[in-house]
């Protein structure tokens, strides 16, 4: 029986890595299968691990951050 390991997200259960199929000498008879073995790797993918961090109000826009108070050149 040939063996096949595919590595998937245990978070999510995307695809994380399909390895080359491990033949064996019955491989292309009629009738053999691919034995799948799925193997889980403890987190999300990048698409479904949502570790952003929250946005804090107010960050970001500061009330005096010298533009505009004439240290930044408007004009050339
Ligand atoms: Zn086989
Ligand atoms: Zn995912």
């Amino acid at each position: 029986m040939c063996y096949q390991v595919i590595e998937r997200y245990s978070v999510c259960k995307c695809l994380y890595y399909k390895h080359a199929i491990d033949q064996c000498r019955a491989a292309g008879q009629h009738g053999h299968q691919v034995q799948e073995k799925t193997v889980l790797v403890g987190y999300a993918c990048s698409s479904h691990s949502s570790h952003r961090p929250e946005a804090l109000p107010g960050t970001g826009v500061l009330p005096d951050s010298g533009y505009g108070s004439g240290a930044y050149p408007a004009q050339r």
